[in-house]
């Protein structure tokens, strides 16, 4: 039995410009918000509302600042979906670990320095992790800027490689956008939005084998 996972990632507010393909689960890898701002998660959450998939899961990224100062508030705001910060939750026998700490760049949400302080929110994931769900890329995978500099976290790579999840779905470097594998996971940085902030990438689709 397969299940059909539609996996998408920093939308910042443009969702509406994008065709959302059926399936079973629906995942979010952050920046859902263009400045984090309550009244973007109150339309997000609607628009989550009109989709068909039995499961709704998404993270906060550097952009979601209310996600950062009101987690209450907005996790209550977010009715159609699973909240991920720091935690799991098994869907259909699959289980799903999301977080939203990336590499500190110029004070944006969720940023802290790479070494320990990354280091510390990595080693929380489950080893029996399915499904990664990260705002940002690990080094190497999906994370090459425009200035051509790969600049993805090495202590993610490293906790990704240890505990080989069969997916690990990020965005946050748009330009980015597409999907490598390596011996043991499938990297997807799905960033529906581009460098520009137009949302032309489209969802990625896959298909899970329970
Ligand atoms: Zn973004």
């Amino acid at each position: 039995m397969t299940l059909t996972i539609v996996a998408l990632s920093d939308t910042h507010s443009l969702h509406g410009q994008l065709a959302i393909p059926d399936g079973d689960i629906l995942l979010h890898a952050g920046d859902i918000t263009r400045q984090g701002d309550i009244a973007d998660v109150v339309e997000f959450n609607a628009f989550l509302g009109t989709l068909p998939h039995r499961h709704k899961v998404v993270i906060a990224g550097n952009h979601d600042f209310c996600f950062e100062r009101l987690p209450n508030r907005c996790r209550q705001l977010l009715t159609n979906a699973i909240y991920l910060e720091d935690e799991s939750v098994t869907l259909e026998g699959i289980k799903i670990y999301g977080s939203p700490w990336q590499p500190w760049f110029h004070d944006w949400a969720f940023n802290l320095a790479r070494g320990e302080p990354l280091r510390r929110k990595w080693a929380l994931i489950p080893p029996d992790t399915d499904i990664l769900i990260t705002h940002g890329p690990p080094l190497g995978h999906g994370d090459r800027t425009t200035l051509n500099e790969v600049v993805g976290c090495a202590d993610l790579l490293e906790a990704v490689q240890r505990l080989r999840p069969r997916y690990h779905l990020f965005g946050h470097i748009h330009e980015a956008y597409g999907v490598t594998r390596n011996e043991h996971t499938t990297f997807i940085n799905a960033s529906s939005c581009t460098f520009k902030y137009t949302a032309t990438n489209p969802p990625i689709v896959f298909d899970y084998g329970l």
